[in-house]
């Protein structure tokens, strides 16, 4: 089925969908259980409109090319154009906020990583960016305080928040606008906490972004 936005009536939100720009290696705790290292500028990379579906329908996993991982994200939809925009113009041009998954291939991506090689064949497949509704930024209270959580089946796997970014959302809009032009309908995607881990066909997940959204759904065979 084909994505749009919507908020969290389940309405459309009159945007056209984008692309969706990610984050890597923004919580500390997540490079250290990856051994990575901690960047000194935000790691950025791009998942196509044709990565998005929606989360209430399904999560697909493919097969065949090894663990699936989850990573939970707070999710920005963007409402005004940003290209080489100032800190002061970024809450402004925010439409509202969610939560995503970066789905990733991850053997395939430590693969990858080790040949030099890009990582879209790990991240950017069809469905690899399953996202919830968005809660208009007027709702919510502090952008840099913001709890949120995934639970599959009993085990609460990755408890985040905002306040433990290194950069934050604020920052990283303003950042990723000098690099690439965000567009009305553009997601970013603001990394992942720690407790990634392999996904299976069956699993049922819990997603929470603060007290505004709560989503169930289950992890099936693409
Ligand atoms: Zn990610």
């Amino acid at each position: 089925m084909q994505y749009a936005h919507v908020n969290a009536d389940g309405l459309p939100i009159s945007l056209p969908v984008g692309k969706v720009v990610c984050v890597g290696r923004n919580y500390v705790d997540h490079i250290q259980e990856l051994n990575n290292d901690v960047p000194d500028e935000p790691l950025l990379f791009i998942k196509p409109a044709t990565s998005l579906c929606d989360m209430h329908q399904s999560i697909q996993i493919p097969s065949g090319n090894g663990v699936c991982h989850n990573e939970v994200e707070v999710s920005v939809l963007i409402k005004d154009r940003l290209c080489k925009a100032s800190i002061e113009k970024i809450q402004g041009a925010i439409w509202g906020v969610g939560i995503g998954l970066d789905l990733t291939l991850r053997q395939l991506q430590d693969n990858l990583k080790q040949r030099g090689l890009p990582w879209e064949r790990a991240k950017a497949f069809d469905n690899a960016c399953p996202m919830s509704p968005f809660i208009p930024v007027t709702q919510i209270d502090d952008l840099t305080s913001l709890s949120f959580s995934l639970t599959v089946n009993t085990e609460k796997r990755q408890n985040g928040n905002t306040s433990f970014m290194i950069w934050t959302i604020v920052s990283l809009l303003s950042e990723i606008s000098h690099v690439f032009t965000l567009m009305p309908g553009d997601i970013v995607m603001t990394g992942t906490p720690k407790g990634v881990g392999p996904l299976n066909v069956g699993d049922e997940l819990t997603l929470t972004l603060a007290d505004k959204l709560q989503i169930h759904c289950q992890v099936e065979a693409q």
